[in-house]
This record gives structure tokens, C-alpha cells and sequence, in this order.
């Protein structure tokens, strides 16, 4: 079974790890989230893609959920004793990629080139692809400001409330995007947030209209769970996008994208009724086991699916 992952970071990440423990690794495509992209201090800093990477590679900070494993902070220390910017943190080791792909972005290299010279060199065999290789920021408007998205979500800490998302217009997928979707059996929507992780994604032109077409099934999982967010804004966002903050609304917000949805047993019954074809499993990923485990049964939900 190919399989086509929409991730973002932390959430994306997890599911990700789960699926590339237990598929063949030319049968899985991981595709990220760049619209949280943004420059600082001079680096191009693709925080999704980050984070998937450290992930898939075994070097992530289990404890954040973001950055590296045994990170130290002594130049981002020295950023700020020099009167710099330290809102967004940079790890030493972290640092090192954001230097290696500013400097091969700048040789004239793609960012689908880059993430592929990353993934070589950190040992990861499955393919991660940017969604695309132009600039596509989102910015978060809360009243009659427009914020850049990190600085709505890191400096100030997603508590301003969303009017809206604004996502940029003409933003193309690269053709590995386009390929990876045309050879898919299974497109799995990750529990990442639904607004600013996967919209972003979905607003990349072809990749919409290519989900509803091709592959032969698509799953969506939801990242809230007991009525809450696991981790970040997503929960509060759908309050104030005038939404009920429940998986049942996540499916319906999915809605005719998807032909099934994976929600926590925390929320067992909440989902009956629903137009999709439904699982309702344990989705709390804390450990590697627990990412096999779902990976697992989320492939075999897949296989009733495509069978029918
Ligand atoms: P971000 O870009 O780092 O914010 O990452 P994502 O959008 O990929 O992930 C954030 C979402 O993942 C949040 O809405 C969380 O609720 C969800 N999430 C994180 N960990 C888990 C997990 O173990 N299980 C489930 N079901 N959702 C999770």
C-alpha cells in the first residue's frame, strides 16, 4: 500500500514515525507544512519540516516535542546578550540546519532538494517533501491585526484570538508533490492542527482538487481529544472560528475530503452518525510503541476501506 501523509509538526511528526516504522520505505511519502516557514537572524527556518525530520531520524526532543534531543543553547544565549532577537529559540545542534539549508537554498538549490540532502545525511529512507518549493506564509488576523504566523505563535504564545487565517494565493505543489498523489492508495490526514498545519497544505494548487480525485482512500485523524488540543492552539482556534472544539467537528470540517476518520477512544460514541467511515482507537502517541500501534491499526482501517 503507498501511503501520502499531510503533516505538520508535532502531531504530523508522531504519525509520520509510526508509518515509516512499519511500511517499506519507497511505499511512503511524507508531505509538510511550510506555511509556518519564515527568515530570522539571516536562516530560513522551516519549523514542520524540522520536526519531522528530527522525528523520522530518531533526534527529537521528546519532552518539547520540537527540536533536538540533548540540545544546548549557548548561541542563541549570546544572540541575546549581544541585545538580538531570542523569542524564537535556536538550539546549537538545531542551528546547524537551519545554516546548511540557508546556505544550499542560497547556492541556487530547490527546498525539495535540500530536505532530501537532510534526509540522506540524518539516515531517514522515507520521502519527505516540502508542499512546495515557493514561499507560502500564513498569517494569522486577530481583529485588525495581521500577524506573521510565528509571531502570532511563538512571540505572542497564539493567545491574540483568530478572526481569520489568511493563506497565500498561487502557491504551486513541486511535481514530486503531484506524483506522490497520483501513485497513492492511502492519503492519512495526521492529527495536526486543522487551520494552520493542514489548510496550508490543502491550499497548495493542485493539492485540494488532487485529494478528492486520486488516491483511493483518505483518512483524517483528529488531533483533539477529549474535547481538547493535545498540544497548541488548535482547540481554541475552532472556539473562536465559532466551532464546537470536538473531533465530530473536525470529521465535519474535513468533510467530503475524506472517506474515514480516526478519532480517541476519550471520545467514543461522539462520532456516531457520521457520514464517514469511522475508527475509534487509542490516539495518544506517547512513545514509539504507541506510534507502531496506531500506524497499525489506522493500515488496517485503510485496508476494510479500500476493499469496499
Ligand atoms: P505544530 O505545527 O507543531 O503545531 O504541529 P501539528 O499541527 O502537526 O500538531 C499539533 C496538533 O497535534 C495539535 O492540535 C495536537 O492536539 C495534535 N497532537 C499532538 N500529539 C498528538 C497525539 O499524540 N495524538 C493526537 N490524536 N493528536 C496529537
Amino acid at each position: 500500500m503507498k501511503v501520502v501523509a499531510l503533516a505538520g509538526g508535532v502531531g504530523g511528526a508522531k504519525l509520520a514515525d509510526g508509518i515509516a516504522r512499519i511500511l517499506p520505505p519507497e511505499d511512503v511519502t511524507i508531505i509538510v507544512n511550510t506555511g509556518d516557514d519564515f527568515e530570522h537572524l539571516g536562516l530560513t527556518i522551516c519549523p514542520d519540516l524540522d520536526t519531522v525530520l528530527y522525528r523520522l531520524a530518531g533526534v527529537a526532543n521528546d519532552e518539547t516535542g520540537w527540536g533536538r534531543a540533548g540540545e544546548s543553547w549557548r548561541t542563541i544565549t549570546e544572540v541575546a546578550a549581544l541585545g538580538g532577537p531570542d523569542w524564537f529559540r535556536l538550539g546549537d545542534l538545531d542551528l546547524a540546519t537551519h545554516l546548511m539549508r540557508t546556505h544550499m537554498l542560497r547556492e541556487g538549490e530547490s527546498l525539495t532538494a535540500v530536505t532530501h540532502h537532510l534526509c540522506q545525511k540524518l539516515g531517514i529512507q522515507v520521502s519527505v517533501l516540502p508542499m512546495s518549493n515557493q514561499p507560502a506564509p500564513t498569517q494569522i488576523q486577530s481583529g485588525d491585526t495581521v500577524y506573521p504566523f510565528q509571531t502570532w505563535f511563538v512571540q505572542e504564545k497564539w493567545q491574540p484570538p483568530i478572526t481569520r487565517v489568511l493563506l497565500p494565493e498561487d502557491v504551486r505543489a513541486t511535481r514530486s508533490v503531484i506524483r506522490a498523489f497520483e501513485t497513492a492508495d492511502l492519503v492519512l490526514i495526521a492529527p495536526s492542527n486543522p487551520f494552520v498545519s493542514i489548510d496550508p497544505i490543502l491550499n497548495v494548487y493542485p493539492i485540494r482538487a488532487l485529494l478528492m480525485d486520486l488516491p483511493q482512500a483518505v483518512i483524517a485523524v483528529s488531533p483533539i481529544v477529549g474535547g481538547q488540543a493535545v498540544k497548541g492552539p488548535a482547540a481554541k482556534m475552532m472556539q473562536e472560528l465559532g466551532l464546537p472544539h470536538t473531533s465530530r467537528a473536525v470529521a465535519e470540517y474535513y468533510d467530503e475530503l475524506i472517506d474515514g476518520f480516526v478519532y480517541d477512544v476519550q471520545d467514543a460514541g461522539s462520532c456516531d452518525g457520521l457520514a464517514v467511515e469511522t475508527r475509534c482507537l487509542d490516539t495518544m502517541m506517547y512513545t514509539a510503541e504507541d506510534r507502531t500501534r496506531l500506524a497499525q491499526e489506522i493500515i488496517e482501517f485503510a485496508e476494510v476501506l479500500l476493499k469496499d
